[in-house]
């Protein structure tokens, strides 16, 4: 008998399912990383199907200005790659930059932080300089056609300027987003949802945070957050 589980649901069990086992198994970094590489390969999958190629390419970077969401282990994730690969001066600018952002955020609505047009400390030279850690987020955004970006970066209070991001991959990346999410929440992971700027500047300032993320305490604790 055909399934009567829509596709949605599908990719969220399957995601569930295997992101638990994960965590059960190899903790919380590998699960992570195995995760992420599973919504890179299905987006690579329906990429492939997709009638007109996807713009998105190295040195694009439009959408790095949007505001970004991020679960806590998606920040300690990236703050392990600037240890390790960022210079002392650039691991503070990258602080101070983060901070510098999410100080303006924080004086803003919730809609006039959709249209803030901030850019991403991450983003240096034009590119993402943690580009295989990026946010689940991040990984989401697939166009068409690079000129509404555009257009969209150059007019970002015009908020009818038409996008051409491909539905099957936002779709499919929601569906894994939710069941990765699920997994860390039911394994007494933080699985609120943070504004990448407060959490990055906080995680950079403050290493307590990580180890109330790993003892199942709420990471950030005086940052807003989503539940
Ligand atoms: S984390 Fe990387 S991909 Fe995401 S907005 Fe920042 S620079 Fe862009």
């Amino acid at each position: 008998m055909a399934s009567t589980r829509s596709p949605f649901t599908e990719i969220t069990e399957r995601e569930h399912a295997l992101a638990s086992a994960d965590l059960k198994t190899v903790g919380w970094k590998p699960a992570l990383s195995a995760s992420q590489a599973r919504q890179d390969a299905i987006a690579g999958l329906i990429a492939s199907t997709v009638s007109s190629s996807i713009a998105c390419k190295e040195g694009c970077w439009y959408c790095c200005y949007l505001k970004v969401e991020v679960r806590a282990e998606e920040v300690f994730q990236i703050v392990e790659v600037v240890r390790t690969k960022f210079r002392p001066t650039q691991q503070q600018r990258l602080q101070d930059q983060a901070a510098e952002n999410a100080k303006t955020l924080q004086g803003l609505s919730r809609e006039q932080q959709l249209t803030a047009n901030l850019k991403c400390p991450l983003l240096e030279d034009g590119k993402c300089s943690v580009y295989a850690v990026r946010p689940a987020r991040c990984r989401t955004l697939h166009a068409k056609d690079a000129a509404g970006c555009k257009k969209g970066w150059e007019e970002p209070d015009n908020l009818s300027i038409p996008h051409t991001l491909v539905p099957a991959l936002l779709y499919t990346a929601e569906a894994h987003l939710q069941g990765s999410r699920l997994a860390f929440a039911e394994a007494g992971f933080d699985s609120r949802v943070y504004e990448l700027n407060a959490a990055l500047a906080m995680a950079l300032k403050d290493s307590t945070a990580k180890r109330r993320y790993e003892k199942h305490k709420r990471a950030f604790v005086e940052l807003p957050c989503k539940a």
